[in-house]
């Protein structure tokens, strides 16, 4: 028997190292996020992951046998620099937020590590009796979060706190200590009431450019410009390219409309590092990008894991949305050149939407890969 630990403590020596919100959900049975039947209707896209995890994901002991309770641990990635990143000259492209940092698997890691140490120091156990997980485990963070009381679950399926809005990375401890839960945020609802403290506003359903939600609080990932533009490594459908607009890696568009992130204070960035000049890149700049310096300038941030391929396939779409015919040069130099099909396919589409497809007439003759040629058919039957 696992004796019980002081929550309050915890919480005070887990705030210390760099947490911004430290919460607990006792672990059992109840209502977590509707997974099965987004799984079942296929609004998780290609993410066959999710498939593979559900059970683990809906019952923490199956990864951890014992496990009591789950620590979730709020990082605060909200400073005022965020509010406008702009491109020093250009057409601007649009970052998620939480990607102008490095990457907060490896900069929360070591304060999960030491959290782990002052759970072993408070409750007498070894590192057996926990796991810490930072958004790649099989562990559903926001619906324990919410649980948790750390937040709500909004309309737009993200965890609202009150304190600190959207902006939060969240992770998670799961552990065989026994902790006193934390209530949820009103708990003559269920927790897992979607939109609890949302009232009547549709912000965020109204706002988001891809119409990507089935319902309040659920995301159908193949319309998500998110999911298109990180985790999405094919051929981003037509239909949903001017949605994208500027995005060129994720989107804040239901986050940043949401009139609980008012009450956003900054965070204190302990665990973090922010990369504020990603921002500072040009279109053009990232049109021309060579594979050392894509290495060189993402090194260590997120958006390296899309590869240089998905970031020029992402910049050839903002680069056709953004009416500038300046860019024109570039893109047909990547339709033509771009060694991968998948970058030529959307530089011959950013060169249509530019009115410049007559630059194009010799290559679409010559051109032999089939997801390029589709590109070039589909401006054919469009009378591109
Ligand atoms: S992230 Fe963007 S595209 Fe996805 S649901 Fe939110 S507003 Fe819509
Ligand atoms: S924008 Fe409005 S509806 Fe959407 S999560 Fe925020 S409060 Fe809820």
């Amino acid at each position: 028997m696992i004796p019980a630990a002081p929550t309050s403590l915890l919480r005070e020596r887990l705030q210390a190292l760099g947490f911004d919100d430290v919460r607990v959900a006792a672990v059992g049975p109840g209502p977590l996020a509707p997974l099965r039947a987004w799984l079942e209707a296929g609004q998780h896209a290609d993410m066959h992951w999710m498939e593979r995890t559900a059970d683990r994901r809906l019952d923490p002991t199956l990864v951890l046998p014992g496990a009591r309770s789950i620590i979730l641990l709020g990082v605060n990635y909200w400073s005022e620099a965020l509010r406008r990143p702009q491109p020093a000259s250009g057409p601007a492209p649009l970052w998620a937020r939480y990607a102008l940092h490095a990457d907060y698997h490896d900069t929360i890691k070591p304060g999960l590590v030491a959290a782990g140490r002052v759970l072993e120091e408070l409750a007498g156990v070894t590192a057996a009796d926990y796991r810490y997980y930072v958004d790649t485990g099989p562990v559903l963070e926001r619906s324990w979060a919410a649980r948790a009381g750390l937040g709500f679950t909004g309309k737009n399926a993200m965890l609202i706190s009150r304190r600190h809005g959207n902006w939060l990375f969240l992770a998670a401890i799961l552990t065989r200590v026994e902790l006193a839960p934390d209530a949820p945020v009103r708990t003559r609802h269920r927790q897992q009431d979607v939109g609890l403290l949302c009232g009547r506003c549709t912000r965020c359903l109204d706002a988001c450019p891809t119409a990507a939600f089935a319902a309040p609080g659920v995301v159908d990932a193949r319309r998500c410009v998110s999911y298109q533009t990180i985790e999405n490594k094919g051929v981003i459908p037509r239909a949903l390219r001017a949605g994208i607009g500027a995005r060129i890696y994720g989107c804040d568009v239901c986050l940043e409309v949401c009139p609980w992130n008012r009450f956003a204070q900054a965070g204190r960035q302990l665990l973090l590092s922010a990369r504020y000049d990603v921002a500072a890149l040009s279109l053009a700049e990232i049109l021309a990008l060579t594979p050392e310096r894509f290495a060189e300038v993402f090194r260590r941030t997120p958006i390296k894991r899309l590869k240089l391929a998905g970031l020029l396939r992402n910049a050839c779409i903002v680069a056709g949305n953004s009416g500038d015919r300046t860019l024109l040069p570039a893109l047909v130099a990547l339709a033509t050149a771009a060694a991968l099909p998948l970058v030529r396919a959307h530089a011959v589409w950013a060169v249509f939407r530019l009115g410049g497809g007559a630059a194009l007439q010799d290559a679409a003759r010559s051109e032999t890969d089939p997801v390029v040629r589709a590109e070039y058919e589909a401006e054919a039957r469009a009378g591109g």
